[in-house]
């Protein structure tokens, strides 16, 4: 699998030469495993809404003369349910890459943390959704002004509090908080619901990583929203990690750079 030419000794010691072709070709089998794995990830994310709108369409297509307005209404509506599916999916997928690519568009300015988890929020009890929920906010007044991208970090504040929106019961409560630690803005958002289990905490920031698929899929979920929280926080030069306990709730935290004098 060594392609090229052969490496010249050096001081007539070939030993780290040796290792570090070995170590590039390890790198290189394990980049080809995960780029399988994703395609063969897509592929199956792909066919579950694909085979339900393509026996949907067919069924109405044949029969249209005969299917009960009821029933005609009930297979176009997930026809459409699973099209959204399918467009949540390529929208993820499009994120992901271009957060993956040599040109990720970050574009950081001066922005106020304070004022635009506030407008999230404000935009979130807006929402039907989240009038069944308890959602607060604290944020630390000394927090001030960073230096990142206002829509990529309202991306991960989004994902973060549609997952603590899905994946709780009616009534829970949800708080979203900031705070200055050593030179870091730690942002936590934090729920009372149902908890993950201990086993898949490792994996759960893994893209199509689900503790249940099938809840997951019923949501509209993609299984990639806390992977793209990730790579974002990550772009940034900040951490991201999680904190949960079954039965008593989750806590998702980031960390952000403090932005250097003025
Ligand atoms: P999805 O599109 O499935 O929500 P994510 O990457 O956003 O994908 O989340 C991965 C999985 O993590 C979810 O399927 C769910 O099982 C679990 N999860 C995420 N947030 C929470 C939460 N606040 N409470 C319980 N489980 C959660």
């Amino acid at each position: 699998e060594v392609t090229g030419t052969t490496i010249p000794p050096l001081n007539g010691q070939q030993g780290p030469w040796a290792l570090f072709v070995l170590h590039d070709i390890t790198k290189q089998k394990k980049l080809e495993a995960v780029r399988k794995d994703f395609v063969a990830n897509v592929s199956h994310e792909l066919r579950t809404p694909l085979s339900i709108i393509k026996g949907y369409t067919e069924t109405l297509v044949d029969g249209h003369h005969d299917i009960p307005g009821a029933d005609r209404d009930k297979f176009l509506r997930t026809i459409q349910r699973h099209t959204e599916r399918l467009n949540s999916l390529l929208e993820d997928l499009l994120t992901l890459s271009r957060l993956e690519s040599i040109n990720p568009g970050l574009r950081r300015e001066s922005v106020a943390l304070s004022s635009l988890i506030a407008s999230i929020i404000d935009d979130y009890r807006a929402r039907p959704a989240a009038a069944e929920h308890q959602l607060h906010f604290a944020i630390d007044p000394t927090v001030g002004e960073l230096l990142i991208d206002p829509l990529k970090v309202t991306q991960v504040c989004e994902n973060l509090l549609d997952n603590a929106l899905k994946y709780t019961p009616k009534g829970s409560h949800i708080d979203v908080s900031a705070r200055i630690r050593d030179q870091e803005v730690e942002v936590c958002i934090r729920d009372n619901g149902p908890g993950i289990p201990a086993d898949d905490l490792p994996h759960i920031f893994e893209r199509f990583y689900r503790v249940d698929k099938g809840r997951s899929r019923d949501k509209g979920g993609t299984g990639l929203g806390l992977s793209i929280v990730k790579h974002i926080i990550q772009l940034h030069g900040g951490r991201v990690w999680v904190e949960s306990t079954l039965g008593q709730g989750t806590a998702f935290y980031f960390s952000l750079l403090v932005r250097a004098n003025g």
